[in-house]
């Protein structure tokens, strides 16, 4: 390069660089219009991009998701493994640190540490989950509870009780019922003025106040073996009961049993489930379109079976799935994001970002600054 053009080209790169500084100058000015009053964070359990892209692939090209502007990569390893399980994954997302596989609210040592729906609470908004597994499994309750092992689901099911969670839905009715310890957390429910709901007809019927939708006494049945639109309805019925607080609300939805269908290398359990999860994604983000301060984040804990698609399919609508395993997969995850806010979410993050950049977004550090826990 001759010294002329060396100095021209040198001038540019410095005008671009002072002005990119300039606008996130800019950008800091605006990020009060960029807080979003509500967040509704959708996770894919297990789903990866495979097996985004099959059930794009069986809808030929018709999925909710990919309406998002905004798309990051998450990295998903615990603080104990390379490859994560729903626990650790879940905790990482719900409350900003790693902690050992199996483990739910906690750090390594046993530490317990708040997630994002009790910071929503302690700040006076509204708060939701909703899954298509037991209400107290990993995912859920990494949001609610803090316990050693994933599987005390009798014990996640009474921290539901120390809580002020406003809304949740899915199964797990029998941890709250026939429990080893006799209580009846039924019973405290109502006493504590939740609607206690069963069937899907029972919920749709709550029109207001607080609501325990345990619709299974275990877990939902498989979308192709009967559950029907429970996950677009609660998630609806979720969003129509929180969006009453004038303060804004936490809402997590999970599509549970993605993970599932790759844990059994079934890819038509994996794509039923995966566009089952898309149609509440599409509730979501019809909501913050009309809202316009919601911000949308659908993500994955982290991948399941090592599935990739091998074959050409994309005309026929039938993907066809090679699984390398039967247990989740270290790959990274995709997230999608869309409304106020949503451009936080690029590049390369850690699953602890998903928690860190909520956390900055609804404004909790400044409001928790002072505050001791
Ligand atoms: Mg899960
Ligand atoms: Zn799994």
């Amino acid at each position: 390069m001759k010294r002329n053009n060396f100095i021209i080209v040198l001038a540019i790169i410095l005008t671009t660089v002072t002005s990119y500084a300039q606008n996130r100058k800019a950008d800091k000015g605006n990020e009060k219009k960029n807080q979003p009053k509500n967040i509704i964070l959708l996770i894919g359990d297990g789903m990866g991009l495979s097996q985004m892209y099959a059930a794009y692939t069986a809808t030929r090209d018709n999925l909710n998701m990919t309406r998002c502007p905004n798309i990051a990569l998450v990295k998903t390893f615990s603080d104990n493994d390379y490859i994560t399980d729903s626990a650790a994954a879940g905790t990482a997302i719900a409350t900003g640190h790693k902690t050992n596989n199996g483990m739910i609210g906690m750090l390594p040592d046993k530490t317990k540490v708040p997630s994002i729906l009790k910071y929503a609470e302690d700040f006076g908004l509204a708060t939701g989950l909703v899954a298509t597994s037991a209400i107290t499994h990993a995912t859920p309750a990494s949001f609610i509870a803090c316990v050693e092992g994933r599987n005390m689901t009798e014990e996640i099911a009474r921290q539901f009780l120390i809580t002020d969670i406003d809304v949740f839905i899915g199964g797990g009715y029998d941890n709250f019922s026939k429990r080893a310890d006799g209580l009846n957390l039924i019973d405290s429910l109502l006493s504590r003025k939740y609607n206690v709901a069963r069937t899907i007809p029972e919920m749709m019927e709550v029109n207001g106040g607080k609501l325990a939708a345990l619709l299974y006494p275990n877990h939902a049945p498989k979308f192709s073996e009967g559950r029907g639109d429970m996950l677009s309805l609660s998630t609806a019925k979720a969003i129509d009961l929180l969006s009453m607080d004038e303060n804004g609300f936490f809402l997590m939805v999970e599509g549970s049993q993605i993970d599932w269908g790759g844990h059994d290398n079934d890819l038509n359990y994996v794509v039923n489930e995966t566009i089952d999860f898309d149609k509440a994604c599409g509730i979501a983000l019809e909501f913050a379109e009309r809202n316009k301060e919601t911000l949308v984040i659908i993500t994955a804990d982290h991948e399941t079976g090592g599935l990739s698609l091998p074959v050409k399919e994309l005309v026929s609508g039938s993907p066809v799935g090679k699984f390398s395993t039967g247990d989740h997969s270290a790959i990274p995850v995709p997230l999608y994001a869309r409304g106020p806010g949503s451009d936080q979410f690029f590049g390369l993050i850690d699953n602890t970002d998903i928690f860190k950049t909520m956390y900055h977004l609804f404004g909790f550090d400044v409001l928790d600054k002072g505050l001791k826990r």
